[in-house]
């Protein structure tokens, strides 16, 4: 088991957004966090994350957490610095705090995963040159260059083409198979799911289902 959740509860002023959520997580496991707009999933990642402080209840690593990244749910539109992709791309080396020195295994690593997401041709580019699925690539390659061995995504997909959301998700399939990369996703895309078949957790509020993707299709 590398992550337990234990009977969080988080609110917002006096508005309860997730109560009641348990559930432990092992190395390896795709897991898909499905839930309507408001029903507590990013509440539940930033809690897991250690941005949100819980009400009650417990979020216990078996990891360094230098070995679990986050990628937020973003506006992509949005994304527009002046830095190159892989300017934006190389800071997912750094630990908190540090200056920005990279070391001969930063940036094999920087080779390596910008070969595995097939964006060579676009490191060189201003981040805001690029469009919504390649900004989300270098986002992907960011928190992938340290190698973490859980990835905790809320809706990638969000503003990116159906085409654009299917590679994203070959791409996470790929690592978790080839490299035994724990992935937790928040997503509300059901029919990309059918590809994966990862484990389903639906929240609304409080876990409603935990369970396989098979069993929970059938209901
Ligand atoms: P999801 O990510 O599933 O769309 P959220 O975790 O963002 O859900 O929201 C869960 C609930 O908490 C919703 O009722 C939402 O309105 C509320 N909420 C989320 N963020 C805030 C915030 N910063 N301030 C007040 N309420 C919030
Ligand atoms: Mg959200």
């Amino acid at each position: 088991m590398i992550l337990e959740v234990k009977n969080l509860k988080v609110s917002y002023n006096s508005h309860i957004a997730i109560e009641n959520v348990s559930f432990k997580v092992k190395q390896g496991e795709y897991i898909a966090l499905v839930g309507e707009n408001g029903s507590g999933k990013s509440t539940l990642i930033k809690t897991i994350m250690g941005l949100k402080k819980p009400d009650s209840g417990e979020v216990n690593f078996d990891l360094d957490l230098s070995e679990v990244s986050y990628l937020a749910q973003t506006d992509l539109k949005g994304i527009d610095f002046p830095a190159t992709s892989k300017e934006i791309i190389m800071t997912g080396c750094q630990k908190h705090g540090k200056l920005p020195f990279y070391t001969k295994k930063d940036k094999e690593s920087f080779q390596e995963i910008v070969k595995e997401l097939g964006i060579e041709e676009l490191v060189n580019k201003r981040i805001g040159e690029l469009s919504g699925g390649q900004k989300q690539r270098a986002l992907l390659a960011r928190s992938l260059i340290r190698n973490p061995k859980l990835i905790i995504l809320d809706e990638p997909q969000t503003g990116l083409d159906i085409h654009i959301t299917r590679d994203l998700y070959q791409i996470l399939e790929r690592l978790n198979r080839e490299k035994k990369v724990t992935i937790i996703m928040a997503t509300h895309d059901l029919d990309e799911l059918e590809n994966i078949k990862p484990r389903i957790i639906t929240i609304s509020k409080t876990i409603k289902y935990d369970g396989k993707f098979e069993e929970w299709k059938g209901m």
